[in-house]
């Protein structure tokens, strides 16, 4: 924060609404010892002092809209099928068992 009073001609930051960026500013009316108007210096547009506040963006909101939306439609849609059963043991694991049965019963005639 500036030690002094604001004054007439003195430049500052604040936001401008023609170029939406925060620019130096020419204070151009001071209302009871506070900034009460500026004037850009880059499109030398008049203007209220913001206080170099940012207003907030309108694509913020929108986006959570949208993602509400989608939120929503997915929330009214059916659920997905259950997943089918496990089905029973795959048959070539039992012949694999059946092998290895074999192989045993080989190792003991060896
Ligand atoms: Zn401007």
């Amino acid at each position: 924060m500036s030690d002094r009073a604001p004054r007439l001609g003195d430049v500052i930051d604040d936001y401008c609404p023609r170029c939406r960026l925060l620019l130096n500013h020419d204070v151009t009316s001071l209302f009871e010892g506070e900034v009460a108007k500026v004037t850009c210096r880059t499109c030398h547009n008049p203007h209220d002092y913001r206080h170099a506040q940012v207003p907030a963006k309108r694509k913020a909101p929108r986006k959570e809209d949208r993602k509400s939306l989608i939120e929503q439609v997915l929330a009214s849609l059916p659920k997905p099928p259950e997943p089918p059963a496990a089905p029973p043991a795959p048959l070539k694991k039992r012949r694999d068992l059946w092998a290895e049965v074999e192989r045993i019963k080989g190792q003991k005639r060896e």
